[in-house]
Parts: C-alpha cells; sequence; structure tokens
C-alpha cells in the first residue's frame, strides 16, 4: 500500500512509501491528514529497548515541494488502458493488458501525436483492421472522447492498490466526463 501525498492546498502531488510517509512524518513535515484505516510500521529500539511505532495515515498533506511539479500526467500503456477501463474503444470489448494496443486516432504518419487525446485502446484487431487511416477513413467509430487525466484521475490510474479514504478523496475531484466513462 501507498500513501497519498498531497501539497497544504490538498493538491495530489505523489504516492510514496509508507518509508517515506514515515520520514515525512518525524520530520514534521505532515501539515494535515486525512483517513482512518493508518498503517503501522516499527521502526527502531530506543535505549531503554523500546521500539518505535508509527502509525501512518492513508492520506498526508505536506510542506514543501516534490521533484514532481508536471502538470501534464506522463502516459504509459498502463495508465492509457486503465483509463479506458481495458475496453477497445471500436468494437467495446474489454481485454487483459496483454492483448491491448495503442492506437493513435489521427495515424503517427499523418502527424498524429503522442498524446492522451489522440491515443486511446485498442485490441490488436480493431487496430490492425483500422492501419494508418483515420477512424472516418477506415469507416469505424470511436465509441468515447479520450481526455487528458487531471492531477486527481491520474493518482487513481498510477496506482492499483488504492484503499476507501484515498479512493473517495480522488474520486471527488473526477470530471463528469470520468464518471460517465467509468459507468459506461
Ligand atoms: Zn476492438
Amino acid at each position: 500500500m501507498k500513501i497519498l501525498r498531497l501539497n497544504k492546498a490538498g493538491l495530489p502531488q505523489c504516492w510514496v512509501s509508507k518509508e517515506i510517509a514515515a520520514t515525512l512524518c518525524v520530520k514534521q513535515q505532515v501539515v494535515w491528514s486525512l483517513g482512518d484505516k493508518r498503517s503501522i510500521l516499527h521502526g527502531g529500539y530506543n535505549n531503554e529497548g523500546l521500539r518505535s511505532v508509527l502509525s501512518i495515515p492513508p492520506i498526508i498533506a505536506c510542506e514543501g515541494k516534490t521533484s514532481r511539479q508536471c502538470l501534464t500526467p506522463a502516459l504509459s500503456n498502463r495508465t492509457l488502458f486503465r483509463r479506458d477501463d481495458h475496453f477497445c474503444l471500436y468494437c467495446g470489448k474489454q481485454f487483459p493488458y496483454g492483448l491491448l494496443t495503442r492506437d493513435h486516432i489521427i495515424p503517427s504518419s499523418q502527424g498524429g501525436e503522442d498524446s492522451w487525446q489522440n491515443l486511446v485502446s485498442a485490441c490488436q484487431r480493431c487496430n490492425s483492421f483500422k492501419g494508418a487511416r483515420t477512424p472516418e477513413e477506415a469507416g469505424m467509430e470511436l465509441l468515447a472522447v479520450p481526455f487528458t487525466p487531471n492531477i486527481y484521475e491520474f493518482m487513481y490510474l498510477s496506482n492499483r492498490q488504492i484503499i476507501g479514504d484515498q479512493m473517495a478523496y480522488l474520486q471527488s475531484r473526477f470530471r463528469d466526463s470520468h464518471r460517465h466513462w467509468q459507468a459506461a
């Protein structure tokens, strides 16, 4: 399980390990926190032979900056397929990770970019049928409009083991389009 690190204003920064979260707690950099399901981390022994125990909340808002300040989330096959909930956006069937491909809506050969808005998940069959054509040229229809995830959605996409409190926090800031997507 990872800990969701926010800045003081509540904007997600990154997922951190329990150990890093513990360090932030000890250094008193945690300004506020959320969530009931705390992780227990055992530390070292003190001079009296007592072991320190830290209880770490699932969401921590911290002072200071993280190295990641980039606003457009990095695109990987994993996050792309997860955005599309592992559906092929042409035939509408769901596939396991290994059977999906990354399809450029406007093909690279026609100047299509590697961007969240120009990429969708497609099964191998649909992708090879489409080839180096646009959906219009291939007579295919996209089942949903591809979107660039906001930082809350990206945090959701980039971690597969999110616990209830973290999910509730992130989901409250998903855009409506993403909620519809999830429900579709
Ligand atoms: Zn398909």
